[in-house]
């Protein structure tokens, strides 16, 4: 049974009252919103959370991380190093990407370890897999697509990426439209591939009952992915972008339909002028679902620093109506990311988040910042680093130039502004 039938049976008070009291919101209002669709609650049945959270309209905007091995590093402790460097950065979900070594038993590890919502990719261990008895993307076979489906799900997984808006209609526009970028989302380009070759539809869309029917088992929440996202500025809010869009609006309607819980990602890259109208535009399409934004990116050329162009896009994005953020890290269109990497997106995308919590009025947000000015004000250092978004960062950045009198910090010394006015 999923959150939304158990509301509707009045079995979910517990689980309600968790995530009310983390909101600080009525649990009316969480109620409300997941009937809706507005709000989702990724957990599976067969997990035990120890830090669940709700995601969508009126709550905090959920920031996610994703970890994962690549055929070239492939280790499960080096990944679990980099979860917990996630969690220590305060990421709210987590998403296993793997595509190397063992992947059912990296997301056994992953799943074990985790106190928060883990999320995952499923066409991702089907390449693999179909990659591993020597045949091709091409040779995907659909029977495996969902044999995948339901052993990550009945394995406890809370959220999945399926990427159904990858249809034969939407890859035909996708033809027709001059991309720069072309495909860069690898579920996204795989599918295509798959539908063009063998041309037939994609299962994810052909069979979404059969879908619906694992992620109803499960409570899997949906995370309707977006396959044809643009990968650079020019693409942004090209037809193809907008036609995947439309189709995934049409299935959050199927998925509520049947009490599954649906998220709907976004993209990608796009010009800082587009990201407010897109957004709003986008959650009409979607019904209101909550909107995932991989991004986006507001530049193409800061590879390198992707996690500042992240956050500023985020930002934007989630004040403008997106619920949840996926960071991205320095190592971004470069390499693998490292613990150190995953610790830095998190941290930007916590502040993309926090920032847009102010402007979007979610309750108690601003909050945190006058208590946080006011021992500014004060030049009360101790309680000023145990309420800073990273308080090792707060710590060792202060202890890097300790003042004469310390009071004060090095930047003004004697000329303290704050200090004069006491
Ligand atoms: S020394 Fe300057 S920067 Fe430091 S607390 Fe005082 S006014 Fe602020």
């Amino acid at each position: 049974m999923t959150i939304v039938e158990l509301i509707k049976n009045e079995k979910a008070k517990k689980e309600i009252d968790v995530i009310a009291g983390q909101e600080k919101v009525t649990p009316e209002f969480i109620i409300n919103g997941i009937l809706l669709g507005e709000i989702t609650v990724p957990k599976n049945i067969n997990r035990q959370l120890k830090n669940p959270c709700g995601v969508g309209s009126g709550l905090k905007t959920k920031v996610n991380a994703n970890i994962g091995t690549s055929p070239d590093c492939a280790s499960i402790d080096y990944e679990l190093e980099k979860m917990n460097e996630c969690l220590r950065a305060g990421a709210d979900a987590v998403m296993d990407l793997s595509t190397g070594g063992n992947i059912t038993k990296i997301r056994e590890n992953i799943l074990k370890h985790c106190p928060v919502p883990l999320g995952t990719v499923p066409i991702y261990q089907v390449a693999c897999e179909t990659f591993g008895r020597g045949k091709k993307i091409i040779d995907m076979d659909p029977k495996h697509i969902f044999s995948v489906i339901e052993e990550q799900a009945q394995q406890g997984v809370d959220f999945m990426t399926v990427h159904c808006g990858v249809t034969k209609k939407t890859v035909e526009v996708l033809n027709r439209t001059k991309r720069l970028g072309g495909i860069v989302s690898r579920g996204g380009s795989f599918l295509a591939k798959w539908i063009g070759s063998n041309d037939a539809e994609n299962p994810l869309y052909e069979q979404f009952d059969r879908l619906l029917d694992i992620a109803e088992k499960y409570d899997v929440t949906l995370s309707l992915g977006d396959g044809l996202r643009p990968g650079c500025l020019k693409d942004a809010s090209d037809a193809a972008q907008i036609a995947e869009l439309k189709v995934l609006g049409d299935l959050v309607l199927r998925a509520r339909e049947r009490n599954v819980q649906v998220i709907v990602e976004g993209p990608g890259h796009m010009p800082l002028n587009q990201i407010e109208s897109h957004v709003k535009e986008a959650k009409k399409i979607i019904h209101d679902a909550p909107y995932y934004l991989l991004g986006p990116l507001v530049t193409d050329v800061a590879a390198g620093y992707d996690h500042i162009t992240c956050a500023i896009g985020g930002a934007i994005a989630a004040s403008a109506g997106a619920d949840f953020i996926c960071y991205v890290t320095p190592a971004e269109h470069l390499r693998l990311p490292k613990k150190e990497d995953v610790y830095l997106g998190v941290i930007a995308a916590r502040i993309a988040a926090h920032a847009a919590d102010i402007a979007k009025g979610v309750p108690n947000a601003q909050k945190w910042d006058d208590e946080f000015s006011k021992w500014r004000k004060a030049l009360n250092w101790e309680e000023q680093q145990k309420i800073a978004l990273d308080p090792e960062k707060f710590k060792s950045e202060r202890g890097k130039l300790l003042p004469n009198d310390p009071n004060v910090c090095t930047m003004c010394s004697q000329y303290c502004a704050i200090k004069e006015e006491k």
